[in-house]
Parts: C-alpha cells; structure tokens; sequence
C-alpha cells in the first residue's frame, strides 16, 4: 500500500534558521516524500541546504506567511507544522506569529516548537513508517 504524503510546513525566526535547516538535513531522507511547504526565507533555505527537498515557498513571514500557514491550517490543509520561533527577540509580526499557534492549538494539529519536539514529531510521523 501507498505510504500517505503529509503534508508539512516548516517556519523558522532569523535567529532559528540553522536549527531548522540542521533539523531537515537530519530527515531529508523521510522528508523528500512528503509535500512541504514554508514561509520565503526558510523554505528557500531549507532548499538551499538541502538540494533534493523541494519545499513550496509562501510569502515571507513578516509579509504575511505565517497567515498563509495558519490559512491552510484552518483548511485542514496541513497535518503537521515545525515552527521554531526566536523566543529572545521582538518581532514587527508577533500578532501573526500568535496567531500561528493558536490555529495550530485550534486545529489539533502535531506542532513542534523547537528541535527537540521537532525530532520526536519526526520520529512518530517517519520512523513508524519506516521512513527513517
Ligand atoms: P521567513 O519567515 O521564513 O520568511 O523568515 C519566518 C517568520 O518570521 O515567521
């Protein structure tokens, strides 16, 4: 049988870019079956980083991605969100990055907030498919 294609998006703060990229890198393998999507800069530095994830670029987050996110999670258009926010700065978008995660919490859908739940996100979605 198919394995099913989940669909994922990946957000990142300046500040949190290299642990998502590192995080990717960790799970190119599983990713690389998957639809992913995430906000302009990280989604591109993701691709960057890892050449044979092809990862759908939204609008940068300060320019209105991280609604473009939260939109499709509202759709039920996502089934899981890695989003690593930068919890020692003070962001021009924090109403969006709030409202982010209260979709997020709304929807019940799997979120990961830093690397460490990020990987047992991975671990649970991937390995149980035999993906890892
Ligand atoms: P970026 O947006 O990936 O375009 O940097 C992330 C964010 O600031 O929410």
């Amino acid at each position: 049988m198919a394995e099913q294609v989940l669909r994922i998006a990946l957000v990142a703060h300046d500040a949190k870019k290299e642990a998502l990229i590192s995080w990717a890198r960790a799970w190119r393998e599983a990713l690389s079956g998957h639809h992913l999507c995430g906000t302009g800069t990280s989604a591109g530095e993701v691709m960057e980083a890892c050449p044979e994830l092809r990862v759908e670029e939204l609008l940068s987050g300060p320019k209105g991605g991280d609604l473009q996110v939260g939109a499709r999670i509202a759709a039920r258009e996502l089934d899981a969100l890695v989003f690593f926010p930068d919890p020692e700065s003070p962001h021009p978008h924090e109403a969006d990055v709030q409202a982010l995660v209260r979709i997020s919490l709304l929807a019940d859908i799997p979120l990961a907030l830093n690397r460490a739940s990020a990987d047992h996100l991975a671990e649970a979605m991937f390995l149980v498919r035999g993906q890892g």
